[in-house]
């Protein structure tokens, strides 16, 4: 379960809704003029879809398919609901509801996978396990070396270490509240991991003191506007650069000193790794 399910759930879901955003299945039909996919492949569903002929999708370093608004509406693109529950309409999430043993997607929001792929484990990579790994290598673009802190040890921000380390990374500092996130840290990669709770100062401070000067890669992976401040302040003055992953609910302000760009720093979102799904 992606945190982002629960977060909608606070937020503004239209219902009765069928949530689910990471799923694998099998095509079990397709409408006209479909031409990618036929009955019987194997899918990712993707809550991000990929038209390929708007701006972002002829854009080689973007992925923000303009058709993302269409998850937006709880309705399929020509503004039907394919789910019906005693005669009474049922609304989409995120262009796919995957907890459901059917769903009905469009062409754009499915990619093709290899046909031996387990669906069990491969469900992973149409959200979480893309998002935290695609921040650290396509987004902040980590470099070898580096030092690095993920502040959220859930599933994504578990990816985003595997990112990092990957990457190269020297140094991989897992930051969390719930200390029973440290071990699953350390087997993906973290060199290290801190609980804000256990120090009198402000995270930032520490992760300051801890490497000197700041790190040089931070990311927000928890989706609280406190913590993407924090996170900023962790950053290197000057060559830091720190993501946010975490979904900020809708209409939250960041509270971030405008000096702290002054001398460099960068800050910066992230959807889906950067990935362009198909
Ligand atoms: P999760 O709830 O499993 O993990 C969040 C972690 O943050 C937990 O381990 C929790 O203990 C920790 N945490 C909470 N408050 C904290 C605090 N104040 N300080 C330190 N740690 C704290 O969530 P997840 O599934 O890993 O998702 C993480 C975030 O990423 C969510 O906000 C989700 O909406 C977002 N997300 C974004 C994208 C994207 O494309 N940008 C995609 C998927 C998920
Ligand atoms: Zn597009």
């Amino acid at each position: 379960l992606c945190g982002t399910e629960m977060k909608v759930l606070e937020d503004k879901a239209l219902y009765p809704i069928i949530m689910g955003h990471e799923g694998a299945g099998i095509v079990e039909s397709v409408g006209e003029g479909v031409s990618t996919v036929k009955p019987g492949d194997k899918v990712i569903t993707l809550f991000l879809p990929q038209c390929g002929e708007c701006a972002s999708c002829l854009n080689s370093e973007d992925n923000f398919c303009i058709q993302f608004k269409q998850s937006q509406t709880s309705l399929m693109s020509d503004g039907t609901s394919r789910f019906t529950c005693k005669g009474k309409p049922v609304y989409h999430f995120a262009n796919t509801s995957t907890f459901s043993e059917y769903t009905v997607l469009s062409e754009i929001s499915v990619a093709k996978i290899d046909a031996v792929a387990p669906l069990e484990k491969v469900c992973l990579i149409s959200c979480g396990f893309s998002t935290g790994y695609g921040a650290a290598i396509n987004t902040a673009k980590v470099t070898p070396g580096s030092t690095c802190a993920v502040f959220g040890l859930g599933g994504v921000g578990l990816s985003v270490i595997m990112g990092c380390k990957a990457a190269g990374a020297a140094r991989i500092i897992g930051v969390d509240i719930n200390k029973d996130k440290f071990e699953k840290a350390m087997e993906a990669g973290a060199t290290e991991c801190i609980n804000p709770q256990d120090f009198k100062k402000p995270i930032q401070e520490v992760l300051v003191d801890m490497t000197g000067a700041g790190v040089e890669f931070c990311f927000e992976v928890i989706g609280n506007p406190e913590m993407v401040a924090a996170a900023f302040a962790s950053c290197h003055e000057s060559h830091g650069v720190c993501v946010i992953v975490g979904l900020l609910k809708f209409g939250v302000q960041l509270n971030i000193s405008g000096w702290l760009f002054f001398s460099g720093r960068t800050l910066k979102g992230s959807v889906y790794g950067g990935w362009k799904g198909r």
